[in-house]
């Protein structure tokens, strides 16, 4: 059985829950990712560079299509760029202050955007 067809046979067996909307096909409220143009919705959710966990929450809100899960894992780990800066994200352990002995000797804020 080839690749599409498969994929037709798949898609047949979710069709109650099928709509198409506008020359767009979604699967319940995910659009259906023709595969033409999966790579470009792969690249897109990967601009931000964010780590897997969080591009493929995105992705199962927003996209639809066979094997997401696998190909993005494939995607993300074929990018240069995260390949080359997580390596340096290696983990450090915190490192605590010295303890003042006079009261508001040390002041610290946190400065959040
Ligand atoms: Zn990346």
């Amino acid at each position: 059985m080839g690749n599409e067809e498969y994929e037709i046979k798949y898609y047949i067996n979710l069709k109650n829950d099928i709509e198409v909307s506008e020359g767009f096909i979604y699967y319940k409220t995910r659009l259906i990712v023709p595969n033409i143009l999966r790579k470009d919705v792969l690249k897109l959710l990967h601009e931000t560079y964010l780590g897997f966990n969080k591009i493929y929450n995105i992705a199962s809100e927003l996209f639809y299509w066979l094997a997401t899960t696998s190909k993005l894992k494939i995607f993300i780990g074929q990018c240069k760029t995260c390949s080359k800066y997580l390596k340096t994200q290696i983990k450090k352990p915190l490192i605590n202050h010295s303890i003042p002995e006079i009261l508001f000797n040390k002041v610290g804020i946190d400065i959040v955007e």
